[in-house]
């Protein structure tokens, strides 16, 4: 489904992904846990195509189409959603709003009509209700004044709404209570758990992938995959911690 192959990216002229490669199958998750400053996050935003983050080399497929040649709109369009370690606020414009508009910007690509309002109240509900979020939360301008647990939480409902094929989550259990952590674990396998589906989940934790469990845990450092195991591998960092694993 997403093969990324030799990556290479800079941002403001400095090197941080150096030759990455990674090839995720439909219906697997993959979880990448690294050091901080590994180029994580970096690897999120080029696979979403955010400016200022320049490509310098290798390149990354996605059902059979050059990822990196599309636009964002494009690529949103295609199936992908980018989770954000840091969700941004929109202040002026209501989470459903915002949401009914994207929705409907995306099944315009896809050639689909666009859904009534009456339609879309019942899909965010619904999604709301999964992810333990009030609707009136929905109601509210997109992440302004939402806490750290909040707009995680909001971020799932987006991804619920969305139906993406692909999601890269980067940082999802930050700053979740064990209740929100739970919620958030079973919101993400309710949407993206199925054969036609893949998750790549960018974690610094074992606690999340005891909800998520992945099928391969992929060690990130210094720009590049490192090491590649099974879900063992994140029970051996949480104990043994970077340095020894990679020495291994
Ligand atoms: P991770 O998510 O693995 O912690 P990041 O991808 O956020 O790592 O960052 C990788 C490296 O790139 C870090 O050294 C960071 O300081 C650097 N970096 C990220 N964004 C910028 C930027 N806009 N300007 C300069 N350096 C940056
Ligand atoms: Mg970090
Ligand atoms: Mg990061």
């Amino acid at each position: 489904m997403l093969t990324i192959d030799n990556l290479s990216a800079t941002v403001a002229d400095k090197p941080i992904l150096n030759g990455l490669s990674l090839s995720v199958n439909a219906g697997e998750i993959h979880a990448i846990m690294g050091p901080n400053g590994a180029g994580k996050s970096t690897l999120s935003y080029v696979l979403g195509g955010r400016p200022g983050y320049e490509v310098t080399g290798g390149s990354v497929t996605f059902n059979g189409e050059d990822l990196l040649a599309m636009d964002p709109h494009e690529r949103a369009a295609a199936g992908l959603f980018l989770g954000f370690q840091y969700p941004v606020e929109i202040p002026g414009v209501s989470n459903v709003q915002f949401l009914r508009e994207a929705l409907n910007s995306q099944r315009k690509a896809r050639g689909q009509d666009p859904l009534s309002g009456g339609e879309f109240l019942k899909l965010a509900k619904e999604k709301a209700a999964l992810l333990k979020l009030d609707m009136d939360m929905m109601k509210r301008n997109v992440n302004v004044g939402f806490s750290g647990g909040e707009k995680k939480r909001n971020e799932m409902v987006q991804m619920g709404i969305l139906d993406p094929s692909f999601a890269v989550l980067d940082e999802t259990d930050s700053g979740l209570d064990i209740d929100a952590l739970k919620t958030v674990g079973e919101g993400i396998n309710a949407i993206m758990r199925a054969p036609e589906k893949a998750v790549l989940l960018i974690t610094h934790y074992q606690r999340l992938l005891d909800y998520v469990q992945p099928d391969y845990v992929h060690i990130l450092a210094k720009g590049r995959i490192v090491k590649t195991g099974g879900p063992d591998l994140a029970r051996r960092l949480e104990d043994e911690g970077y340095d020894e694993v990679m020495a291994a």
